[in-house]
């Protein structure tokens, strides 16, 4: 799709899902703001409308966001979906808090790349220590992705 200003229009960001498990105070004022909402699309509605895009728009790139992707309850079959119509370009960004429990299964699904929001580093003071909170977790799952 090319756009008023002649740019070849043809990545994708979905918004799969309100929901989050952290609250930034950028974004929402608590974790009861990301509630799920009653008419999220179900993983067949966003499969049909990623294809749809595909054919009709020339989408090659897709970029999964929330809220929290990874809390979306069919995050796998989008990602295997996607693959399967022919997008190799597929993206996430994510808080990171929850990769580690998936992060090989979206590999194996198709996902490319992941964009880890510095937001789910806590930092703390222990001891004279200053430990990286959730760090050495992500640092384990990125060797996984
Ligand atoms: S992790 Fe992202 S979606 Fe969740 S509260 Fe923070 S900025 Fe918002």
């Amino acid at each position: 799709m090319i756009d008023l200003h002649g740019r070849n229009i043809n990545k994708l960001r979905i918004s799969l899902t309100e929901v989050c498990n952290m609250a930034c105070t950028y974004c929402v004022t608590s974790l009861s703001d990301h509630k799920r909402v009653s008419d999220e699309l179900n993983a067949e509605q966003m499969l049909s409308l990623v294809r749809m895009l595909k054919e009709h728009a020339g989408i090659e790139k897709v970029r999964l966001t929330g809220g929290e992707p990874l809390l979306y309850p069919n995050l796998i079959p989008i990602v295997s979906g996607i693959r399967e119509m022919g997008i190799n370009s597929i993206g996430m960004t994510t808080n990171g808090q929850l990769l580690a429990r998936k992060a090989e299964a979206l590999v194996d699904a198709g996902l490319k790349n992941v964009n880890l929001s510095l937001d789910s580093l806590i930092l703390k003071i222990s001891k004279g220590w200053v430990v990286l909170g959730n760090y050495i977790k992500l640092l384990k799952v990125l060797r996984l992705v």
